[in-house]
Protein backbone atom coordinates (compact mmCIF):
# COMPACT_ATOMS: atom_id res chain seq x y z
CA UNK A 1 0.00 0.00 0.00
CA UNK A 2 1.38 3.44 -0.15
CA UNK A 3 2.35 5.70 2.22
CA UNK A 4 -0.09 7.94 3.83
CA UNK A 5 1.98 10.75 2.60
CA UNK A 6 1.60 10.10 -0.74
CA UNK A 7 -0.62 12.80 -3.44
CA UNK A 8 -3.48 11.41 -4.49
CA UNK A 9 -1.60 10.77 -8.17
CA UNK A 10 1.36 9.43 -6.70
CA UNK A 11 -1.20 6.78 -4.88
CA UNK A 12 -3.13 6.08 -7.86
CA UNK A 13 -0.29 5.15 -9.92
CA UNK A 14 1.27 3.21 -6.97
CA UNK A 15 -2.17 1.88 -6.77
CA UNK A 16 -2.07 0.98 -10.62
CA UNK A 17 2.22 -0.18 -10.82
CA UNK A 18 1.00 -2.70 -7.72
CA UNK A 19 -1.68 -4.28 -9.90
CA UNK A 20 0.75 -4.66 -12.83
CA UNK A 21 -1.22 -2.42 -14.97
CA UNK A 22 0.65 -1.80 -18.13
CA UNK A 23 3.20 -4.44 -16.96
CA UNK A 24 3.62 -1.98 -14.23
CA UNK A 25 5.82 0.91 -16.69
CA UNK A 26 4.54 4.52 -15.84
CA UNK A 27 4.88 6.80 -18.78
CA UNK A 28 3.91 10.04 -18.89
CA UNK A 29 4.31 13.11 -20.75
CA UNK A 30 4.57 16.74 -20.67
CA UNK A 31 2.19 18.72 -23.76
CA UNK A 32 2.94 22.35 -24.84
CA UNK A 33 1.58 23.99 -27.40
CA UNK A 34 4.61 25.66 -28.66
CA UNK A 35 2.13 28.97 -28.57
CA UNK A 36 4.70 31.08 -26.06
CA UNK A 37 7.18 30.51 -23.83
CA UNK A 38 6.68 28.23 -20.59
CA UNK A 39 5.46 30.07 -17.24
CA UNK A 40 6.06 28.60 -13.47
CA UNK A 41 2.68 27.05 -13.49
CA UNK A 42 4.26 24.60 -16.68
CA UNK A 43 7.03 24.25 -14.14
CA UNK A 44 4.51 22.22 -11.68
CA UNK A 45 3.23 20.06 -14.32
CA UNK A 46 6.98 19.56 -15.71
CA UNK A 47 8.28 18.42 -12.16
CA UNK A 48 5.04 15.99 -11.86
CA UNK A 49 5.45 14.20 -15.42
CA UNK A 50 9.30 14.15 -15.22
CA UNK A 51 9.57 13.36 -11.45
CA UNK A 52 7.31 10.77 -11.66
CA UNK A 53 9.68 9.14 -14.71
CA UNK A 54 12.52 9.59 -12.12
CA UNK A 55 10.27 8.00 -9.10
CA UNK A 56 9.13 4.59 -10.78
CA UNK A 57 12.37 4.29 -13.06
CA UNK A 58 13.68 1.75 -14.53
CA UNK A 59 10.16 0.89 -15.46
CA UNK A 60 9.40 4.73 -16.39
CA UNK A 61 9.90 7.56 -18.52
CA UNK A 62 8.48 10.91 -19.79
CA UNK A 63 7.81 12.30 -23.15
CA UNK A 64 8.26 15.81 -24.07
CA UNK A 65 5.47 16.05 -26.70
CA UNK A 66 4.68 19.14 -28.75
CA UNK A 67 0.49 19.38 -28.95
CA UNK A 68 1.43 21.43 -32.06
CA UNK A 69 -2.17 21.33 -33.81
CA UNK A 70 -2.92 24.98 -34.46
CA UNK A 71 -0.07 26.42 -36.69
CA UNK A 72 -1.78 30.01 -36.70
CA UNK A 73 -0.26 30.62 -33.09
CA UNK A 74 2.58 28.27 -33.16
CA UNK A 75 6.31 29.04 -33.80
CA UNK A 76 9.98 27.13 -33.90
CA UNK A 77 11.13 30.26 -31.55
CA UNK A 78 8.68 28.45 -29.13
CA UNK A 79 9.49 24.96 -29.19
CA UNK A 80 13.32 25.56 -29.09
CA UNK A 81 12.42 27.67 -25.50
CA UNK A 82 10.28 25.35 -23.99
CA UNK A 83 13.21 22.62 -24.75
CA UNK A 84 15.84 24.63 -23.33
CA UNK A 85 13.92 25.59 -20.08
CA UNK A 86 12.67 21.86 -19.77
CA UNK A 87 16.40 21.01 -19.98
CA UNK A 88 17.19 23.98 -17.26
CA UNK A 89 14.65 23.09 -14.74
CA UNK A 90 16.98 19.44 -14.21
CA UNK A 91 14.78 16.98 -16.66
CA UNK A 92 15.24 14.77 -19.44
CA UNK A 93 13.25 13.24 -22.17
CA UNK A 94 16.32 11.00 -23.53
CA UNK A 95 15.37 9.83 -26.95
CA UNK A 96 11.38 10.82 -26.30
CA UNK A 97 10.65 14.06 -28.73
CA UNK A 98 7.64 13.64 -30.07
CA UNK A 99 5.13 16.16 -32.38
CA UNK A 100 1.51 15.90 -32.47
CA UNK A 101 2.17 17.14 -36.49
CA UNK A 102 4.22 13.62 -36.77
CA UNK A 103 0.94 11.63 -35.94
CA UNK A 104 -0.99 13.86 -38.57
CA UNK A 105 -1.13 10.86 -41.41
CA UNK A 106 -2.36 8.17 -38.29
CA UNK A 107 -4.71 11.12 -36.95
CA UNK A 108 -6.32 10.80 -40.63
CA UNK A 109 -6.61 7.30 -40.57
CA UNK A 110 -8.44 6.98 -37.05
CA UNK A 111 -10.75 9.52 -38.34
CA UNK A 112 -11.63 7.75 -41.64
CA UNK A 113 -11.85 4.61 -39.22
CA UNK A 114 -14.41 6.61 -37.40
CA UNK A 115 -16.61 7.21 -40.24
CA UNK A 116 -16.56 3.41 -41.77
CA UNK A 117 -17.83 2.78 -38.11
CA UNK A 118 -20.59 5.52 -38.23
CA UNK A 119 -18.55 7.56 -35.70
CA UNK A 120 -17.68 10.76 -37.87
CA UNK A 121 -19.73 12.70 -40.27
CA UNK A 122 -18.74 15.52 -42.11
CA UNK A 123 -21.10 18.51 -41.27
CA UNK A 124 -22.12 21.70 -44.14
CA UNK A 125 -23.68 23.63 -41.10
CA UNK A 126 -21.79 26.89 -40.66
CA UNK A 127 -20.15 27.75 -37.11
CA UNK A 128 -23.02 29.83 -36.14
CA UNK A 129 -25.17 27.38 -37.01
CA UNK A 130 -23.49 24.56 -35.49
CA UNK A 131 -23.37 26.69 -32.19
CA UNK A 132 -26.71 27.83 -32.13
CA UNK A 133 -28.20 24.22 -32.18
CA UNK A 134 -25.70 22.93 -29.75
CA UNK A 135 -28.38 23.12 -26.95
CA UNK A 136 -27.78 24.79 -23.34
CA UNK A 137 -26.59 23.30 -20.30
CA UNK A 138 -30.74 22.30 -19.20
CA UNK A 139 -31.79 21.85 -22.83
CA UNK A 140 -30.38 19.04 -25.79
CA UNK A 141 -28.94 20.06 -28.80
CA UNK A 142 -30.12 19.65 -32.65
CA UNK A 143 -29.16 17.37 -34.83
CA UNK A 144 -27.58 18.49 -37.63
CA UNK A 145 -29.13 18.47 -40.72
CA UNK A 146 -25.60 16.45 -42.37
CA UNK A 147 -25.41 13.94 -39.40
CA UNK A 148 -27.05 11.19 -40.91
CA UNK A 149 -25.16 11.20 -44.24
CA UNK A 150 -23.51 7.33 -44.99
CA UNK A 151 -20.14 6.51 -44.22
CA UNK A 152 -19.41 6.13 -48.17
CA UNK A 153 -20.63 9.82 -48.57
CA UNK A 154 -18.57 11.26 -45.79
CA UNK A 155 -15.27 9.27 -46.44
CA UNK A 156 -15.91 11.41 -49.62
CA UNK A 157 -16.49 14.67 -48.15
CA UNK A 158 -13.55 14.13 -45.83
CA UNK A 159 -11.21 12.97 -48.56
CA UNK A 160 -12.22 16.13 -50.78
CA UNK A 161 -11.73 18.42 -47.24
CA UNK A 162 -8.27 16.97 -47.09
CA UNK A 163 -7.21 17.35 -51.06
CA UNK A 164 -8.74 21.34 -50.16
CA UNK A 165 -11.57 21.48 -52.13
CA UNK A 166 -13.53 23.35 -50.04
CA UNK A 167 -13.43 26.79 -48.03
CA UNK A 168 -11.95 27.17 -44.43
CA UNK A 169 -14.60 27.00 -42.11
CA UNK A 170 -16.92 25.34 -44.65
CA UNK A 171 -16.90 22.03 -43.00
CA UNK A 172 -15.99 20.07 -40.27
CA UNK A 173 -15.82 16.28 -39.31
CA UNK A 174 -17.69 16.06 -36.36
CA UNK A 175 -17.66 12.63 -33.79
CA UNK A 176 -21.49 11.28 -33.62
CA UNK A 177 -21.86 10.58 -30.24
CA UNK A 178 -25.15 12.28 -28.56
CA UNK A 179 -26.74 15.72 -29.08
CA UNK A 180 -28.05 15.20 -25.54
CA UNK A 181 -25.12 14.51 -23.55
CA UNK A 182 -25.62 16.14 -20.01
CA UNK A 183 -21.84 17.20 -21.22
CA UNK A 184 -22.06 19.73 -23.80
CA UNK A 185 -18.10 18.34 -25.14
CA UNK A 186 -20.04 15.45 -26.18
CA UNK A 187 -22.21 16.68 -28.37
CA UNK A 188 -21.08 16.28 -31.43
CA UNK A 189 -17.70 17.52 -30.91
CA UNK A 190 -15.90 19.10 -34.05
CA UNK A 191 -12.79 17.08 -34.14
CA UNK A 192 -11.37 18.46 -37.93
CA UNK A 193 -11.87 21.51 -39.02
CA UNK A 194 -10.16 23.04 -42.14
CA UNK A 195 -7.64 25.74 -41.89
CA UNK A 196 -5.34 27.09 -44.46
CA UNK A 197 -2.26 27.36 -42.28
CA UNK A 198 1.28 27.27 -42.83
CA UNK A 199 2.81 24.54 -40.56
CA UNK A 200 5.95 25.14 -38.70
CA UNK A 201 6.68 21.54 -39.26
CA UNK A 202 4.57 20.27 -41.79
CA UNK A 203 4.36 22.99 -44.02
CA UNK A 204 1.53 23.27 -46.72
CA UNK A 205 1.07 19.63 -46.89
CA UNK A 206 -2.47 19.83 -44.66
CA UNK A 207 -5.43 22.29 -45.16
CA UNK A 208 -7.16 20.26 -42.35
CA UNK A 209 -5.97 19.98 -39.03
CA UNK A 210 -7.41 17.76 -36.24
CA UNK A 211 -8.81 19.62 -32.97
CA UNK A 212 -6.70 19.91 -29.51
CA UNK A 213 -9.72 17.42 -28.00
CA UNK A 214 -9.51 14.58 -30.87
CA UNK A 215 -5.43 14.53 -31.39
CA UNK A 216 -4.33 14.63 -27.72
CA UNK A 217 -5.85 11.29 -26.64
CA UNK A 218 -4.77 9.25 -29.39
CA UNK A 219 -1.34 11.03 -29.67
CA UNK A 220 -1.02 9.71 -25.89
CA UNK A 221 -2.37 6.42 -26.65
CA UNK A 222 0.21 6.30 -29.63
CA UNK A 223 3.26 6.80 -27.67
CA UNK A 224 2.35 4.42 -24.59
CA UNK A 225 1.23 6.67 -22.37
CA UNK A 226 -0.22 5.14 -19.31
CA UNK A 227 -1.23 7.95 -17.33
CA UNK A 228 -2.11 11.60 -18.85
CA UNK A 229 -2.01 14.12 -16.47
CA UNK A 230 -3.80 16.96 -17.10
CA UNK A 231 -4.88 20.81 -15.48
CA UNK A 232 -8.36 20.61 -14.06
CA UNK A 233 -10.46 22.42 -16.69
CA UNK A 234 -10.00 19.13 -19.04
CA UNK A 235 -11.80 17.35 -16.45
CA UNK A 236 -14.69 17.93 -18.71
CA UNK A 237 -13.34 16.70 -21.40
CA UNK A 238 -12.06 13.32 -19.55
CA UNK A 239 -15.68 11.58 -21.28
CA UNK A 240 -14.24 12.35 -24.94
CA UNK A 241 -10.73 10.99 -23.97
CA UNK A 242 -12.37 7.93 -22.94
CA UNK A 243 -15.04 8.07 -26.25
CA UNK A 244 -11.87 8.10 -28.74
CA UNK A 245 -9.44 5.51 -26.55
CA UNK A 246 -12.45 2.81 -26.52
CA UNK A 247 -14.10 3.78 -29.95
CA UNK A 248 -10.79 3.73 -32.19
CA UNK A 249 -9.88 0.12 -32.89
CA UNK A 250 -5.91 -0.83 -33.42
CA UNK A 251 -4.28 1.65 -30.52
CA UNK A 252 -0.75 0.64 -29.28
CA UNK A 253 -1.77 1.58 -25.88
CA UNK A 254 -5.03 2.36 -23.50
CA UNK A 255 -4.16 5.69 -21.15
CA UNK A 256 -6.44 7.34 -19.02
CA UNK A 257 -6.64 10.78 -17.89
CA UNK A 258 -6.24 12.36 -14.20
CA UNK A 259 -6.78 16.05 -13.50
CA UNK A 260 -5.05 18.39 -11.22
CA UNK A 261 -5.41 21.71 -9.75
CA UNK A 262 -3.04 24.38 -11.52
CA UNK A 263 -1.03 26.46 -10.26
CA UNK A 264 -1.98 29.84 -9.58
CA UNK A 265 0.12 32.80 -8.26
CA UNK A 266 -0.01 35.86 -6.94
CA UNK A 267 1.35 39.20 -8.14
CA UNK A 268 1.21 37.79 -11.46
CA UNK A 269 -0.65 36.72 -14.49
CA UNK A 270 -0.23 33.55 -16.17
CA UNK A 271 -1.93 32.69 -18.86
CA UNK A 272 0.35 32.39 -22.24
CA UNK A 273 -2.27 35.12 -24.18
CA UNK A 274 -1.76 37.32 -21.44
CA UNK A 275 2.09 36.98 -21.13
CA UNK A 276 2.01 37.15 -25.28
CA UNK A 277 0.19 40.44 -24.51
CA UNK A 278 2.89 42.12 -22.13
CA UNK A 279 5.84 41.02 -24.71
CA UNK A 280 3.62 42.69 -27.35
CA UNK A 281 2.72 45.63 -26.34
CA UNK A 282 6.50 45.88 -24.86
CA UNK A 283 4.98 46.66 -21.31
CA UNK A 284 8.18 44.46 -20.32
CA UNK A 285 11.19 43.51 -21.98
CA UNK A 286 10.25 40.47 -23.65
CA UNK A 287 9.40 37.23 -22.59
CA UNK A 288 12.53 37.07 -20.32
CA UNK A 289 12.09 40.04 -18.37
CA UNK A 290 13.48 39.07 -14.99
CA UNK A 291 9.99 40.14 -13.87
CA UNK A 292 8.24 37.95 -16.39
CA UNK A 293 6.72 34.30 -14.42
CA UNK A 294 7.90 32.64 -17.42
CA UNK A 295 10.49 29.91 -17.00
CA UNK A 296 12.84 32.51 -18.87
CA UNK A 297 12.45 35.05 -16.99
CA UNK A 298 13.16 34.03 -13.46
CA UNK A 299 16.22 32.23 -14.86
CA UNK A 300 16.98 35.66 -16.28
CA UNK A 301 16.49 37.10 -12.37
CA UNK A 302 18.33 34.43 -10.75
CA UNK A 303 15.74 31.84 -9.47
CA UNK A 304 17.64 28.20 -9.39
CA UNK A 305 16.18 25.23 -10.97
CA UNK A 306 16.19 23.37 -7.17
CA UNK A 307 14.07 26.40 -5.62
CA UNK A 308 11.72 25.87 -8.35
CA UNK A 309 11.90 21.92 -8.04
CA UNK A 310 11.45 22.32 -4.00
CA UNK A 311 8.76 25.13 -4.48
CA UNK A 312 6.23 22.72 -6.96
CA UNK A 313 7.19 19.80 -4.05
CA UNK A 314 5.98 22.05 -1.15
CA UNK A 315 2.44 23.37 -3.07
CA UNK A 316 2.13 19.72 -3.67
CA UNK A 317 -1.34 18.20 -5.59
CA UNK A 318 -4.87 18.92 -5.13
CA UNK A 319 -7.65 18.34 -6.88
CA UNK A 320 -9.03 21.51 -5.83
CA UNK A 321 -8.40 25.20 -7.59
CA UNK A 322 -5.90 27.37 -5.14
CA UNK A 323 -3.99 30.17 -5.25
CA UNK A 324 -0.21 29.86 -3.89
CA UNK A 325 1.46 33.03 -2.40
CA UNK A 326 4.57 34.79 -4.20
CA UNK A 327 6.33 34.75 -1.17
CA UNK A 328 6.13 30.96 -0.96
CA UNK A 329 8.24 30.88 -4.33
CA UNK A 330 10.70 33.44 -2.66
CA UNK A 331 11.08 31.65 0.32
CA UNK A 332 12.11 29.00 -1.77
CA UNK A 333 14.45 30.77 -3.84
CA UNK A 334 16.32 32.54 -0.42
CA UNK A 335 16.69 29.13 1.23
CA UNK A 336 18.15 27.34 -2.22
CA UNK A 337 20.80 31.00 -2.72
CA UNK A 338 21.44 31.11 1.13
CA UNK A 339 23.37 27.75 0.65
CA UNK A 340 25.49 28.87 -2.20
CA UNK A 341 25.60 32.22 -3.18
CA UNK A 342 29.04 33.96 -2.48
CA UNK A 343 28.83 37.31 -0.13
CA UNK A 344 29.49 40.50 -0.96
CA UNK A 345 28.95 44.35 -0.03
CA UNK A 346 27.23 46.52 -2.32
CA UNK A 347 25.79 49.52 -0.85
CA UNK A 348 22.43 50.36 -3.42
CA UNK A 349 21.68 54.01 -2.08
CA UNK A 350 24.73 55.41 -0.72
CA UNK A 351 25.59 57.87 1.32
CA UNK A 352 29.10 58.97 2.07
CA UNK A 353 30.72 58.40 5.49
CA UNK A 354 34.18 60.47 5.98
CA UNK A 355 35.71 58.75 9.53
CA UNK A 356 37.30 62.35 10.63
CA UNK A 357 39.64 60.93 13.00
CA UNK A 358 41.21 57.93 9.98
CA UNK A 359 44.34 58.37 8.60
CA UNK A 360 44.18 60.26 5.53
CA UNK A 361 45.73 58.02 2.95
CA UNK A 362 45.85 54.60 4.41
CA UNK A 363 43.74 51.80 3.54
CA UNK A 364 43.39 48.37 5.44
CA UNK A 365 42.18 45.20 4.50
CA UNK A 366 39.63 43.35 6.17
CA UNK A 367 39.37 39.67 5.83
CA UNK A 368 35.72 38.52 5.14
CA UNK A 369 33.79 35.29 4.82
CA UNK A 370 32.52 34.26 1.54
CA UNK A 371 29.97 32.40 2.20
CA UNK A 372 29.71 31.53 5.87
CA UNK A 373 27.42 27.94 4.69
CA UNK A 374 30.32 27.01 2.97
CA UNK A 375 33.69 26.79 4.62
CA UNK A 376 35.08 25.83 1.25
CA UNK A 377 34.61 28.83 -0.12
CA UNK A 378 36.76 31.00 1.64
CA UNK A 379 38.04 33.99 2.19
CA UNK A 380 38.38 37.66 0.63
CA UNK A 381 40.12 40.98 1.51
CA UNK A 382 37.98 43.92 1.36
CA UNK A 383 39.66 47.44 1.35
CA UNK A 384 38.89 49.60 4.34
CA UNK A 385 39.42 53.45 4.07
CA UNK A 386 38.85 57.37 5.40
CA UNK A 387 35.73 58.09 3.15
CA UNK A 388 33.36 55.43 3.00
CA UNK A 389 29.76 54.14 1.62
CA UNK A 390 26.60 53.06 3.70
CA UNK A 391 22.95 52.57 2.66
CA UNK A 392 21.05 55.54 3.27
CA UNK A 393 18.51 52.88 4.50
CA UNK A 394 20.92 52.63 7.64
CA UNK A 395 20.89 55.78 8.77
CA UNK A 396 17.87 57.92 10.00
CA UNK A 397 18.12 61.48 10.95
CA UNK A 398 15.03 61.78 13.14
CA UNK A 399 15.12 58.04 13.72
CA UNK A 400 11.93 56.17 14.71
CA UNK A 401 11.22 53.99 17.23
CA UNK A 402 13.15 50.94 17.36
CA UNK A 403 15.89 51.80 14.68
CA UNK A 404 19.49 50.37 16.28
CA UNK A 405 21.58 51.66 13.10
CA UNK A 406 23.23 55.27 12.64
CA UNK A 407 21.43 58.32 14.04
CA UNK A 408 22.59 61.81 15.07
CA UNK A 409 25.25 61.36 17.73
CA UNK A 410 24.75 57.73 17.93
CA UNK A 411 27.17 54.58 17.18
CA UNK A 412 26.99 51.60 14.93
CA UNK A 413 29.40 48.66 13.96
CA UNK A 414 30.65 48.83 10.86
CA UNK A 415 30.33 44.41 9.91
CA UNK A 416 34.25 42.97 10.62
CA UNK A 417 36.17 46.45 11.00
CA UNK A 418 34.96 48.93 14.05
CA UNK A 419 32.08 51.21 15.61
CA UNK A 420 31.86 54.26 14.46
CA UNK A 421 29.35 57.47 15.86
CA UNK A 422 27.50 59.98 13.62
CA UNK A 423 28.76 63.52 14.48
CA UNK A 424 27.57 65.80 12.22
CA UNK A 425 25.04 65.37 9.32
CA UNK A 426 26.11 67.78 6.54
CA UNK A 427 23.67 68.83 4.03
CA UNK A 428 23.37 70.43 0.47
CA UNK A 429 21.79 73.95 -0.21
CA UNK A 430 18.33 71.87 -0.86
CA UNK A 431 18.57 69.91 2.68
CA UNK A 432 19.53 66.41 0.81
CA UNK A 433 22.21 64.69 3.07
CA UNK A 434 25.69 64.49 1.23
CA UNK A 435 28.10 63.18 4.09
CA UNK A 436 28.29 62.10 7.71
CA UNK A 437 30.86 63.18 9.21
CA UNK A 438 31.59 60.33 11.66
CA UNK A 439 34.76 59.16 14.13
CA UNK A 440 36.14 55.71 14.54
CA UNK A 441 37.09 53.62 17.14
CA UNK A 442 39.98 51.56 17.02
CA UNK A 443 39.11 49.82 20.64
CA UNK A 444 35.94 48.04 19.44
CA UNK A 445 37.76 45.96 16.27
CA UNK A 446 37.35 42.32 16.93
CA UNK A 447 33.80 42.78 17.64
CA UNK A 448 34.90 44.23 21.60
CA UNK A 449 33.09 46.35 23.82
CA UNK A 450 35.13 48.62 26.09
CA UNK A 451 34.43 48.29 29.35
CA UNK A 452 31.67 50.78 30.77
CA UNK A 453 30.41 51.88 26.86
CA UNK A 454 26.55 51.48 26.13
CA UNK A 455 26.31 48.10 23.84
CA UNK A 456 26.27 49.23 20.21
CA UNK A 457 23.20 47.33 18.83
CA UNK A 458 23.30 47.94 15.45
CA UNK A 459 25.92 46.68 12.95
CA UNK A 460 25.75 47.68 8.63
CA UNK A 461 27.94 47.06 5.79
CA UNK A 462 29.89 49.84 4.34
CA UNK A 463 32.17 50.22 0.92
CA UNK A 464 35.13 52.24 0.81
CA UNK A 465 34.32 54.75 -1.24
CA UNK A 466 37.65 55.18 -3.14
CA UNK A 467 37.71 51.27 -4.40
CA UNK A 468 34.36 50.67 -5.03
CA UNK A 469 33.03 50.09 -8.36
CA UNK A 470 29.79 51.91 -9.62
CA UNK A 471 27.70 49.20 -10.87
CA UNK A 472 24.13 49.26 -12.80
CA UNK A 473 21.37 47.27 -10.65
CA UNK A 474 17.98 46.76 -11.35
CA UNK A 475 16.07 46.64 -8.23
CA UNK A 476 13.22 43.84 -9.36
CA UNK A 477 9.83 43.59 -7.84
CA UNK A 478 6.03 42.23 -8.20
CA UNK A 479 5.12 42.77 -11.59
CA UNK A 480 1.81 43.45 -9.80
CA UNK A 481 1.08 44.79 -6.37
CA UNK A 482 -2.70 43.25 -6.10
CA UNK A 483 -2.98 39.60 -5.54
CA UNK A 484 -5.13 38.92 -8.65
CA UNK A 485 -4.16 41.52 -11.26
CA UNK A 486 -7.50 40.20 -13.13
CA UNK A 487 -9.65 40.42 -10.27
CA UNK A 488 -8.55 43.67 -9.13
CA UNK A 489 -9.35 45.02 -13.00
CA UNK A 490 -12.39 43.51 -13.11
CA UNK A 491 -14.60 42.52 -16.18
CA UNK A 492 -14.02 45.58 -18.28
CA UNK A 493 -10.58 46.67 -16.74
CA UNK A 494 -7.38 45.77 -18.13
CA UNK A 495 -4.81 43.90 -16.25
CA UNK A 496 -2.14 45.73 -18.34
CA UNK A 497 -2.92 49.21 -16.24
CA UNK A 498 -1.97 47.46 -13.10
CA UNK A 499 1.67 46.57 -13.88
CA UNK A 500 3.38 48.57 -10.54
CA UNK A 501 5.46 51.28 -11.37
CA UNK A 502 7.87 50.06 -8.85
CA UNK A 503 8.24 46.21 -10.15
CA UNK A 504 11.37 47.71 -12.12
CA UNK A 505 13.87 50.59 -10.65
CA UNK A 506 17.04 50.68 -11.88
CA UNK A 507 19.80 52.45 -9.70
CA UNK A 508 23.89 52.99 -9.91
CA UNK A 509 25.18 50.62 -6.92
CA UNK A 510 28.71 51.14 -5.20
CA UNK A 511 29.80 47.61 -4.87
CA UNK A 512 33.33 46.20 -3.12
CA UNK A 513 35.90 45.78 -6.05
CA UNK A 514 35.89 41.84 -5.72
CA UNK A 515 32.54 41.72 -8.30
CA UNK A 516 34.50 43.83 -11.33
CA UNK A 517 35.41 40.23 -12.46
CA UNK A 518 31.90 38.43 -11.84
CA UNK A 519 30.95 36.22 -14.60
CA UNK A 520 27.03 36.57 -16.12
CA UNK A 521 24.89 33.98 -14.21
CA UNK A 522 26.63 34.25 -10.96
CA UNK A 523 24.71 34.19 -7.61
CA UNK A 524 25.41 36.70 -5.35
CA UNK A 525 24.04 37.92 -1.45
CA UNK A 526 24.74 41.65 -1.42
CA UNK A 527 24.83 41.51 2.84
CA UNK A 528 21.86 42.32 4.70
CA UNK A 529 20.55 43.68 1.31
CA UNK A 530 19.32 40.51 -1.12
CA UNK A 531 20.23 38.29 -3.66
CA UNK A 532 22.10 39.68 -6.76
CA UNK A 533 22.28 37.94 -10.22
CA UNK A 534 24.76 38.73 -12.68
CA UNK A 535 22.66 39.62 -15.73
CA UNK A 536 23.75 36.60 -18.46
CA UNK A 537 22.58 39.10 -21.16
CA UNK A 538 23.79 42.61 -20.52
CA UNK A 539 26.53 42.66 -18.42
CA UNK A 540 30.44 43.13 -20.20
CA UNK A 541 34.23 42.34 -19.33
CA UNK A 542 34.51 44.05 -16.35
CA UNK A 543 31.29 45.72 -16.34
CA UNK A 544 28.26 44.07 -14.71
CA UNK A 545 25.01 44.42 -14.27
CA UNK A 546 23.04 43.02 -11.64
CA UNK A 547 19.54 41.88 -11.46
CA UNK A 548 17.93 41.58 -7.82
CA UNK A 549 16.70 37.93 -7.37
CA UNK A 550 14.47 38.99 -4.14
CA UNK A 551 14.97 40.83 -1.38
CA UNK A 552 16.62 39.22 2.25
CA UNK A 553 13.59 39.53 3.76
CA UNK A 554 9.98 40.75 3.52
CA UNK A 555 9.45 44.37 4.91
CA UNK A 556 11.82 46.49 7.57
CA UNK A 557 14.87 45.16 8.32
CA UNK A 558 15.84 45.86 11.63
P1 LIG B 1 -1.93 28.68 -20.43
O1 LIG B 1 -3.34 28.38 -20.04
O2 LIG B 1 -1.11 29.34 -19.39
O3 LIG B 1 -1.85 29.40 -21.73
P2 LIG B 1 -1.80 26.06 -21.45
O4 LIG B 1 -2.42 25.10 -20.53
O5 LIG B 1 -2.57 26.49 -22.63
O6 LIG B 1 -1.24 27.28 -20.63
P3 LIG B 1 -0.03 24.16 -22.62
O7 LIG B 1 1.12 24.43 -23.48
O8 LIG B 1 -1.20 23.50 -23.21
O9 LIG B 1 -0.41 25.55 -21.98
O10 LIG B 1 0.41 23.41 -21.29
C1 LIG B 1 1.19 22.26 -21.25
C2 LIG B 1 0.88 21.52 -19.98
O11 LIG B 1 1.13 22.35 -18.85
C3 LIG B 1 -0.58 21.12 -19.90
O12 LIG B 1 -0.65 19.78 -19.50
C4 LIG B 1 -1.18 22.03 -18.88
O13 LIG B 1 -2.22 21.41 -18.21
C5 LIG B 1 0.02 22.34 -17.97
N1 LIG B 1 -0.14 23.64 -17.34
C6 LIG B 1 -0.35 24.83 -17.93
N2 LIG B 1 -0.51 25.81 -17.02
C7 LIG B 1 -0.39 25.22 -15.81
C8 LIG B 1 -0.46 25.69 -14.45
N3 LIG B 1 -0.69 26.98 -14.19
N4 LIG B 1 -0.28 24.81 -13.46
C9 LIG B 1 -0.04 23.50 -13.73
N5 LIG B 1 0.03 23.00 -14.97
C10 LIG B 1 -0.14 23.84 -16.01
MG1 LIG C 1 -3.28 24.24 -23.83
MG1 LIG D 1 -3.86 28.31 -22.91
Amino acid sequence: AAPASLDFIREMIAADVAAQRNDGWVITRFPPEPNGYLHIGHAKSICLNFGLSLENAPKARCHLRFDDTNPTKEEVEYVDSIQEDVKWLGFDWGDHLFYASDYFEKLYGFAVQLIEKGLAYVDDQTPEEMRATRGTLTSPGTASPYRDRSPAENLDLFARMRAGEFEEGSRVLRAKIDMASPNMNMRDPAIYRILRAHHHRTGDAWCIYPMYDYAHPLSDALEGITHSLCTLEFEHHRPLYEWLIANVSGLPGQPYQREFARLNLTNTVMSKRKLLRLVKEGLVNGWDDPRMPTISGIRRRGYTPSAIRTFCKTIGLTKYPSLTELTLLEHCVREDLNKHAQRVYGVIRPIKVVLTNYPEGQVEHVELVNNPENEADGKRQVPLSRELFIDADDFMETPIQGFHRLVPGGEVRLKYAFCIICQEVIKDEAGNIVELRCTYDDATRHGVKPVGRPKVKGTIHWVSAAHALDVEVRLYDKLFLDEQPEEAAGEDGDFTQLISPQSLEVVTAKLEPSVAEAKPGTHYQFERVGYFYTDPKDSLPGKPVFNRTVALKDGFVK
